[in-house]
């Protein structure tokens, strides 16, 4: 079976890939340059290959693509821009992830009659909402969307990561009703993602959005104070692990897949970075020791767990690995 991976450079797809290949699929992956792509068959071997698709927003951008691999009969598409990084919120992250989504099943509805399944890399982003992450009273499952409203989205960037994703997998739920084509839509909405880069050797000095959080941890002095994340976080291997229940299984069609473990607070990861690496943490804040995780609305994702089958990489695991990648690299 051939996989076709849209956006196969991602902290996240390559973790995919990298598990779709020793699962024995093939893999094309798209990436946007040829240096990009080269580089990808040099750490993942000879069965991946790719094609080159320079910006996801630009009308028929797979076509090409998909006409030159027939034997393809899955999609993961997981592109979209996840960094704060932008001055026009609509232009940088709204166009590109709701356009990229759309151009993507256009593409497959067209030109790949043959593909039967398609997973969308949505966000936890699309499920909670800033109401979520404080008010203790409200209940968050599979079937919550975010209320978000594209002026709202315009607001800051973080609000446009929020409506980007949003309104992305809503384009893509809307096209699967309206357009019905030949294969099952899926989604895997996962929240904060941790765990170690698919390569150690991609390790650098600024990482992902998400990996960056626990990085920053050990770029603080001690004198700093502790970071202000909180939220709900998810290992990268359990994302990628998702990812291929998300096609494989008959459970998962149609369904959204919120893939959350627990709730986390930058002091928590604080104290494991204290009490698992004391000769790194000699120089970092203490904060609170034990303050404890953060609060908000209840998450409850028994359906997606049931789905999944398999348990989730807990706090702990996720940030040790996470730090023994980076401490090893920095060496
Ligand atoms: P990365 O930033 O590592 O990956 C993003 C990927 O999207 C890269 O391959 C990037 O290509 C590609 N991309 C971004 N913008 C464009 C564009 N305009 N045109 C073409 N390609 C583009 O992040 P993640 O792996 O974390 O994110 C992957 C997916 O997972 C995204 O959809 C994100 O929203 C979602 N997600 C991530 C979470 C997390 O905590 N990490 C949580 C929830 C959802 P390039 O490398 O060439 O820039």
């Amino acid at each position: 079976t051939t996989v076709f991976v849209l956006g196969a450079t991602g902290y996240i797809a390559l973790h995919t890939v990298k598990d779709l290949i020793n699962k024995g699929y093939s893999v094309v992956g798209s990436v946007r340059s040829e240096a990009k792509g080269d580089k990808l068959v040099k750490q993942l071997g000879e069965k991946f290959s790719y094609e080159v698709v320079p910006d996801i927003a630009v009308k028929g951008a797979f076509d090409e693509a998909l006409k030159k691999h027939p034997e393809v009969s899955v999609f993961l598409h997981t592109a979209s821009p996840f960094h704060f990084n932008v001055t026009d919120i609509e232009k940088q992250l709204l166009t590109p992830a709701i356009e990229g989504t759309t151009n993507a099943l256009r593409a497959i509805k067209a030109y790949g009659p043959q593909i039967k399944r398609v997973v969308v890399t949505s966000s936890y982003a699309a499920i909670g909402s800033a109401e979520a992450d404080v008010d203790t009273s409200l209940t968050i499952s599979e079937e919550t969307w975010n209320p978000i409203t594209w002026e709202k989205a315009l607001e800051n960037p973080i609000l446009g990561y929020y409506g980007s994703k949003t309104f992305a997998e809503k384009a893509a739920w809307d096209f699967y009703k309206n357009e019905k084509p030949n294969f099952i839509l899926s989604t895997v909405n996962p929240v904060y993602v941790f765990g170690p880069q698919a390569f150690d050797e991609d390790v650098r000095g600024t990482l992902n959005t998400s990996a960056e959080i626990i990085n920053g941890l050990l770029k603080l002095n001690k004198s700093d104070s502790v970071p202000p994340y909180k939220g709900l976080y998810i290992d990268v291997r359990d994302v990628s692990k998702a990812h291929i229940v998300a096609f494989e299984s008959d459970a998962a069609k149609e369904e959204r897949l919120l893939l959350t473990d627990d709730r986390f607070s930058s002091q928590q990861l604080l104290d494991i970075l204290h009490s698992k690496f004391p000769e790194y943490a000699d120089r970092l804040p203490i904060g609170n020791p034990g303050e404890g995780s953060s609060t908000g609305a209840k998450v409850v994702n028994d359906k997606t767990r049931k789905i999944l089958g398999f348990d989730f990489i807990n706090l702990e695991g996720t940030t040790v690995d996470t730090l023994k990648q980076i401490i090893e690299a920095n060496k």
